[in-house]
């Protein structure tokens, strides 16, 4: 039976860029996002692939949907190979003015909602003995950028945790692994840019030439399927021994 690989936020962005390289290799996918077309997403990728896809839009904020979730893509699909936490949110501001409920929201979705999915899957995984967990940090997860304190902090924290569940993963073939990309022109980047225009008083061009890209080496934005290989090689079956690792793809920004 093919493999089934649940993608938080796959719907939208790098999360849509992974589901698609994965189902083009034959896995089975639950796809998961807000998104309004969701589901018709779902079913094209599955048709054009021929390949089993289910759809959900548990809401990352609530812990029980979260266990739902993962119990949902084993009922659908029949078991959970793979898992990727690509879900994350992005809101700047400075410290002072930080609101805290946005600072709250984005602990939950980027971080906590990490934990709470592999804690649902693990049982599956260990079971199996064979689990993958992929979860995508950012460069933000190991380098500081002014006005994201929310996001920085939540970013470092799933690199953290990926080292942790690498270590309790290991007797089991569960291993987990951190990929942090640097920008990557996407939904979230759209209004980012927007952002740290209103931010740092400069046009959206200036923003792009001046903040974003100014940091990498490589003045480009980071293809998302760079991204969606590095996770596809981090998911196979020979990948065993390569687990508790920071993938950095941010154009030589972390090489400073
Ligand atoms: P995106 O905005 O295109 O997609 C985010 C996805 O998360 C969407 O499907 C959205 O519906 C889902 N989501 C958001 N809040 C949710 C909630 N409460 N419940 C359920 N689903 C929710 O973003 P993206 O740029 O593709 O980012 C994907 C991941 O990559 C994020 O974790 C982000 O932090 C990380 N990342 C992005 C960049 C970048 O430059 N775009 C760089 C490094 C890391």
């Amino acid at each position: 039976m093919s493999k089934s690989v649940l993608i938080t936020g796959s719907t939208s962005g790098i999360g849509l860029g992974i589901a698609t390289i994965f189902a083009k290799n034959g896995y089975q996918i639950m796809f998961h996002g807000l998104e309004a077309n969701g589901a018709e997403i779902a079913s094209n990728i599955g048709e054009k692939f021929k390949v089993k896809t289910g759809y959900s839009n548990a809401n990352l904020l609530d812990s029980a949907a979260i266990t739902q979730l993962v119990e949902d893509t084993v009922s659908q699909l029949g078991s959970i190979d793979v898992l990727i936490n690509n879900a994350g949110i992005q809101y700047v501001s400075p410290i002072e003015d930080f609101p805290n409920e946005m600072y709250e929201k984005i602990i939950a979705i980027n971080m906590n909602a990490v934990f709470y999915a592999a804690k649902a899957a693990w049982k599956y995984m260990k079971e199996q003995k064979f689990g993958r967990i992929i979860n995508i940090s950012s460069v933000h997860g190991i380098r500081a950028s002014e006005f994201k304190s929310a996001y920085v902090s939540a970013k470092h924290g799933v690199v953290g945790m990926t080292k942790v569940m690498a270590l309790e993963g290991a007797p089991y073939n569960i291993t987990s692994n951190a990929i942090c990309p640097g920008y990557v022109r996407t939904p979230l980047v759209e209004n980012q840019i927007k952002d740290q225009a209103k931010a740092h008083a400069l046009s959206e061009d200036e923003v792009l030439e001046k903040i974003m890209l100014i940091k990498q080496a490589v003045k480009e934005f980071i293809p998302i399927e760079a991204i969606a290989e590095m996770a596809l090689l981090l998911a196979g079956e020979h990948a065993t021994t390569i687990t508790g690792s920071t993938f950095t793809l941010d154009g030589g920004w972390s090489a400073q």
